[in-house]
């Protein structure tokens, strides 16, 4: 209690000195004192409690980095949504039900869910995390995604995550992989919420990028099938043989890469492939 009193009133002279920047508007800011209830500000266990809603859970984890207004200018993905690829339909009635790319052409994958519409905001978020060497930005958005997976999965009914991998040139210039990032951490923050995920193996070199690829932004729909298709290989299949696996991935734009991993994943053993990225392109 004392060392959590005393890490508040530090946090409350580093911010009256060194307010925060809003990543996006450049703004100053402070950070609103009910946003430092949830899991970033909370380092008791016996405290703790999952936030209710990824909106939540988001406007808690991103006000380290965005300011309030450009913190509600963010859009989660709600329902109704495509059971099968995620993607939010226009019309805000209704049930989930497939879309009409699901039904045409069958995914590689079971559902694909995120948390985060890829708007103009997380855009730039993850734009700094990737590119712009923030890379303290892993925690926050490691700690939205999680939630995501809670809410969206039963954490029972998946074995093994893998992040999609990069080429090891890609690694080497940039140092890291984000996707990888995003979970790395995961069993910690879980067990802060009493949440056991200790049955569950985190892998960074089981599915592996064999083929340097070119960015697949660059290209549309029907280049990124093509550009991805082959470029993954396993390493060790026997980890993913029979098992239920989550793919992890930062965005999710035309679907291709998860497809392509699915694909492969499924057809040397995987028992089923769900994918969870932290944003989705609608
Ligand atoms: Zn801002
Ligand atoms: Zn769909």
């Amino acid at each position: 209690m004392v060392s959590h009193l005393l890490n508040r009133f530090y946090q409350i002279i580093q911010e009256a000195v060194f307010p925060p920047k809003c990543l996006v508007c450049n703004a100053f800011y402070r950070i609103p004192e009910h946003r430092r209830c949830g899991i970033s500000a909370n380092p008791d266990p016996e405290e703790a409690a999952w936030p209710v809603s990824v909106r939540n859970q988001a406007e808690i984890s991103l006000s380290v980095c965005l300011c309030p207004d450009c913190l509600a200018e963010l859009i989660m993905v709600e329902s109704p949504l495509c059971i099968c690829c995620g993607i939010p339909f226009k019309s805000r009635q209704g049930q989930d039900h497939y879309c009409g790319a699901c039904i045409t052409a069958g995914k590689k994958f079971g559902i694909a869910r995120a948390p985060l519409v890829y708007d103009r905001i997380i855009t730039e978020v993850i734009h700094c995390f990737k590119y712009r060497g923030k890379i303290q930005l892993a925690r926050p958005l490691s700690e939205l995604l999680l939630l995501a997976f809670l809410i969206f999965w039963d954490r029972d009914g998946i074995d093994v995550i893998l992040p999609v991998p990069l080429h090891p040139n890609r690694i080497r210039m940039r140092g890291f992989n984000q996707a990888y990032l995003l979970i790395r951490n995961w069993p910690n923050l879980a067990a802060r919420y009493s949440c056991d995920l200790s049955h569950i193996r985190i892998e960074r070199d089981v599915l592996i990028r064999a083929v340097p690829t070119a960015p697949q932004s660059a290209l549309d729909r029907n280049q990124r099938a093509h550009n991805i298709k082959n470029a993954f290989d396993l390493d060790r299949q026997e980890v993913i043989v029979g098992k239920r696996i989550l793919l992890i991935d930062d965005v999710y734009t035309t679907g291709a890469t998860a497809n392509e991993c699915g694909r492969l994943l499924l057809k040397r053993g995987a028992q089923k492939v769900d994918v969870l990225t932290l944003a989705r392109a609608v």
